[in-house]
């Protein structure tokens, strides 16, 4: 089966190759609101996935219920074979799945690279046997990356939004994730902003040695708005309305697709007229 078809099938292989995750009838309720309504879907290695959809679509439920943030009331979310339902967080982070949320969340108090250390503090890093110090030099090396090493001490309330953008990613790459998930990475990000982070997020999915941070190549599920740049750096779209999945394809069958441009782009349109 090709992944082109999976948002409405089973697909225990995408592009031939096994899943890194597999979500299968993701469902979660907000009393009488079904946020995500039985979602299906998956990614493989080194895939790039775009998610879109309307405001109020279900994508940021969708990640928290991967990243552990949420429970959900039914479906499973394996990664590389494992089932993620049920864990904590900070395991699942240390299973190589790391995200960035809409809302960014420092710890204010603390330093920049302080912010950064923290994710990293998890067991599986301590396993490794590596120290604080090593830590640090990994956070540093994930700020150089992220283009924010200049304020690696002043407190997080000092960042404007674009860093606090910044210093997000820089947390969740420090982790060194197999699946990276970004929710809404260009909101609020001016064209210049905006352009950096495109190509940061290229470099990430393509790989290599970022100083002492070492990628084969992330996989990523990125969710905006932004089209223009969003269609631009992924392989396939997945297309969320109402809970569900409504689409998925190549960015070129998306904007053709007629059910995602009259529940999303011809909205899109509107607007920008
Ligand atoms: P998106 O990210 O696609 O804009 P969300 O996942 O944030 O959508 O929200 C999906 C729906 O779930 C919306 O109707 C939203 O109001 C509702 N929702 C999200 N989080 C909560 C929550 N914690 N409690 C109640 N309703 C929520
Ligand atoms: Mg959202």
């Amino acid at each position: 089966m090709s992944a082109r078809s999976d948002a409405h099938g089973p697909a225990r292989e995408v592009h031939g190759r096994a899943a890194l995750l597999e979500v299968r009838g993701l469902t979660k309720r907000f009393g009488g609101l079904v946020a995500v309504d039985g979602v299906d879907f998956s990614v493989a290695p080194h895939e790039m996935v775009g998610l879109i959809g309307p405001n109020g679509a279900g994508k940021s439920t969708l990640v928290k219920l991967i990243m552990g943030i949420l429970r959900p009331d039914a479906g499973s979310i394996r990664f590389k074979g494992r089932e993620l339902r049920g864990l904590p967080p900070w395991e699942i982070v240390n299973l190589g799945v790391a995200g960035t949320f809409q809302n960014t969340r420092p710890f204010r108090r603390l330093p920049i690279i302080a912010n950064v250390m923290v994710p990293c503090l998890a067991p599986r890093a301590r396993r490794r046997g590596e120290w604080v110090k090593r830590i640090e030099a990994k956070a540093r090396d994930a700020l150089e990356f992220a283009g924010i090493s200049d304020l690696a001490l002043e407190p997080a309330y000092q960042l404007s939004h674009g860093e606090l953008k910044r210093l997000e990613i820089a947390r969740a790459i420090a982790t060194e994730p197999e699946l990276l998930i970004l929710d809404e990475p260009f909101g609020g990000l001016n064209p210049t902003e905006s352009d950096l982070l495109a190509k940061s997020i290229r470099r990430l999915y393509k790989g290599g040695r970022f100083g002492r941070l070492h990628s084969e190549g992330m996989a990523m599920i990125i969710i905006d708005h932004k089209l223009s740049y969003l269609l631009r750096i992924v392989d396939r779209v997945l297309v969320m309305h109402f809970g569900r999945l409504i689409a998925s394809g190549t960015p070129e069958e998306i904007v053709r697709h007629p059910e995602v441009v009259e529940a999303y782009l011809g909205r899109e349109e509107e607007a920008r007229a």
